[in-house]
């Protein structure tokens, strides 16, 4: 029986990627929404087939907790919510998919993963491109050692925001502008590829000036990880750059390139090497899987299977510490060093 999962806010995410996906994945099915607006929900339920009983808004949420067909949730909200719901999904028992950045603070990830583990809910962090066959392949070359070790990470997320507000540009529901929204994805790159932990950070900031939207938060973030191995990471994100969500690996005897890496489709794995004294360029055709369908069901078969999912709350914890530490460094203007133990298990 396929898992029945909640959505809980209904914006672009929810209606244009996350509903649709359920269409593609095997295991998971959507039994109930929540929403702000009844009109939306109700259009949005006829659509997709859900109860008129399992529609709720923000005050009746809670009432999920007697709708035994809702085994998890999915939280798709503004990021500074993201606490609140996880929390008050797992005091009604059920288990919890969240939207990345898991939140907007160390200490709210922190009391997510341990509300859930109070619970005995599973925790799983939306983090869609560890589920992405591409990335996952990646991963798998750079682990397999036959191309010499890593040296360099490059990873990029660009894009040009619209003008308009909303809340991405205000700090108290973003908890901060490129770098969680979507450079984010750099660093939790480059965290799966190597498997380690960063141990030093650097990062810079620039903002256009005049600019409203970037009053409170930042457009544009360079930032460096140092790995115990001594891989370098090189990441840069912006909101005012024209599309870019590339991934290079520079290894000992080749260069990996994922374009689109970070997109929700579109990658294409290159892989360059020396095969004795022959270059050698080969393009890895992979086929296109709809990555929200993959991580639907990871967690709908980590539920069924009683397993921990691959990218649980810890996941997400960790990626805020390290985010704290390269805001710590844009004010300083200095590197920062973190521990290289995390606490993390070997699930990666
Ligand atoms: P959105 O603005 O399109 O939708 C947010 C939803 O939350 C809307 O339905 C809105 O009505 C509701 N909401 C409730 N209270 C609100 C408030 N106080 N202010 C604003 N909206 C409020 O945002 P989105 O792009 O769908 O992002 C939602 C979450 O999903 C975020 O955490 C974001 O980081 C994440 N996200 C992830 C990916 C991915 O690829 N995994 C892509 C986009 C967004």
């Amino acid at each position: 029986k396929r898992v029945g999962f909640a959505i809980v806010g209904l914006g672009r995410l929810a209606l244009e990627e996350i509903l649709p996906a359920f269409g593609e994945a095997k295991k998971a099915r959507p039994v109930a929404l929540v929403s702000g607006s009844p009109d939306k929900a109700r259009v949005v339920g006829e659509q997709y087939g859900i109860k008129p009983e399992a529609l709720y808004d923000y005050a009746s949420f809670d009432r999920i907790a007697d709708n035994p067909e809702i085994e998890a949730v999915y939280i798709v909200l503004p990021n500074a919510m993201h606490r609140e719901f996880v929390e008050r999904a797992a005091k009604a028992g059920k288990h919890v998919l969240c939207e990345k950045p898991m939140a907007t603070s160390s200490v709210d990830a922190r009391a997510m993963t341990k509300a859930c583990a109070d619970a005995k809910v599973q925790l799983m962090i939306a983090y869609r491109c560890q589920y992405e066959p591409n990335n996952r392949a990646v991963q798998k070359l750079v682990r397999d050692g036959a191309m010499g070790a890593v040296k360099i990470v490059e990873a990029t997320n660009t894009q040009v925001m619209g003008t308009g507000d909303q809340w991405r540009f205000r700090k108290e529901l973003a908890g901060g502008g490129a770098l969680p929204d979507i450079g984010l994805y750099c660093l939790n790159a480059a965290r799966f590829l190597t498997g380690e932990e960063p141990t030093e950070v650097f990062a810079r900031i620039r903002n256009p000036k005049d600019d409203p939207r970037y009053r409170e938060v930042e457009e544009t973030i360079a930032f460096t990880l140092v790995f115990p191995s001594g891989v370098i990471a090189n990441c840069s994100s912006s909101y005012g750059a024209h599309e870019n969500k590339d991934l290079r690996v520079h290894l000992e005897k080749g260069t990996i390139d994922l374009e689109r890496a970070f997109a929700y489709e579109g990658q294409e794995l290159k892989l360059s090497r020396r095969d004795g004294t022959a270059e050698s360029i080969e393009t890895k055709r992979l086929g296109q899987k709809n990555q929200f369908a993959l991580e639907l069901d990871h967690m709908a078969e980590c539920l069924r299977e009683g397993r921990r999912p691959r990218t649980p709350g810890e996941e997400g914890v960790q990626d805020h510490v390290i985010m704290e530490a390269l805001y710590e460094s844009t004010r300083s203007g200095a590197p920062v060093t973190l521990s290289a133990v995390s606490g993390l298990d070997s699930t990666r």
